[in-house]
């Protein structure tokens, strides 16, 4: 029997990434909301080739300080939380501090970061290992340029599907972040096209008219309610502007895009029988509850998440968009479905 030994930095690194980071999308993702964790109001995505060649993030957030930066390459270094208590009570998109290796040891990576005073860095590393540390120059913010992406895990590489469709996850990415931050202004550009520019001026329907198009934009009917532990809000497109994939729901909770089945059932539920049979609404829904009540440290893309009283919620979800259409004589007052 061979002796138990623990893996050294760079293996357990690359074995995590096999989670975190999935495809060149995955990467934009934990990008973005780092960027968004710094409080930026400005956030640049270019990707060349679906990622495969380059993939570069820049930012105006706070930017990591000249001591800390080598830190964030290590796993599960943040600055997001520190106690047990504060893992259940999350404030931040990140907190598993494992995004910044992760991507590191699969790729070749350029960091430039700066606070904004004195001088800021800049780091090389190529699958994980430092090779260049530099001063850079002091604008504000963090920039991120990965290239090699795969380079040192082939079956991750080919299991990559077509630049299209490749970039097409990644546009999704992009969608699903700028409908729940219309105060941020984002730009994504992908070989030299501009794919989607939003004004950060705040108006998510702005934002989604330039995601759907002007046509759905104008068929919105906007919401908004509570409960004791929920604040349910959001952007319902009238029914007969359906689709025929759940893929045009975006929920939110706290501000981060998540999959669940039990909130899918209940918008469906709201929207009754004013959907044909097999079709979906487009909805961007917003939830706010106190993230005691919610554990997003159930999968490491934190995209599924364990709510306890689920079914108040879903009724509360459900309620509000019988309501909303109520109220804009959608549904009849003497139909309306129980
Ligand atoms: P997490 O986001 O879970 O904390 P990451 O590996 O994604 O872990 O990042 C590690 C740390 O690096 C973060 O906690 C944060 O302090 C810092 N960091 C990463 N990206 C940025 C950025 N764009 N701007 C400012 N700080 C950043
Ligand atoms: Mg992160």
């Amino acid at each position: 029997m061979p002796t138990i030994k623990q893996l050294d930095d760079a293996l357990s690194n690359k074995i995590a990434a096999g989670e975190v980071v999935e495809r060149p999308a995955s990467i934009v993702k934990e990008l973005v909301e780092n960027a968004l964790d710094a409080g930026s109001t400005s956030i640049l995505v270019e990707l060349t080739e679906a990622g495969l060649t380059s993939i570069r993030v820049v930012d105006n957030g706070s930017g990591i300080p000249a001591d800390d930066v080598e830190t964030a390459f290590l796993r599960h270094a943040t600055s997001k939380i520190q106690t047990d208590r504060d893992l259940f009570n999350i404030h931040t998109l990140g907190f598993r501090g494992e995004a910044l290796p992760s991507i590191a040891s699969v790729s070749y990576l350029t960091m430039k970061t700066s606070t904004g005073t004195g001088a800021g860095v800049e780091l090389q590393l190529e699958g994980g290992k430092l090779v260049k540390r530099a001063a850079s120059p002091t604008r504000k913010g963090t920039e991120l340029i990965i290239t090699n992406l795969f380079y040192n895990t082939p079956a991750r590489l080919k299991y990559l599907k077509t630049s299209h469709t490749e970039a097409g996850h990644t546009s999704d990415v992009m969608n699903r972040l700028a409908m729940s931050n219309p105060s941020v202004a984002f730009e994504y550009i992908h070989n030299e096209k501009q794919v989607l520019k939003t004004s950060g001026n705040g108006d998510i329907r702005q934002v989604i008219a330039q995601i759907y198009g002007r046509s759905v934009a104008t068929k919105l009917v906007s919401f908004e309610e509570s409960s004791l532990d929920y604040q349910v809000k959001g952007f319902l497109c009238r029914p007969e502007v359906n689709r025929s994939s759940r893929q045009y729901l975006s929920v939110y909770i706290n501000g981060r895009y998540i999959r669940n089945y039990a909130i899918a059932g209940a918008i469906m539920q709201g929207y009754h029988t004013l959907l044909p049979i097999g079709r979906f609404p487009i909805a961007v829904i917003q939830i706010e509850m106190n993230p005691t009540l919610i554990d997003v440290n159930v999968h490491p893309s934190k995209m599924e998440v364990r709510l306890s009283k689920e079914q108040e919620l879903g009724v509360l979800i459900s309620s509000s968009i019988k309501k909303a259409f109520q109220q804009t004589r959608l549904i009849p007052e003497q139909q309306q479905p129980k």
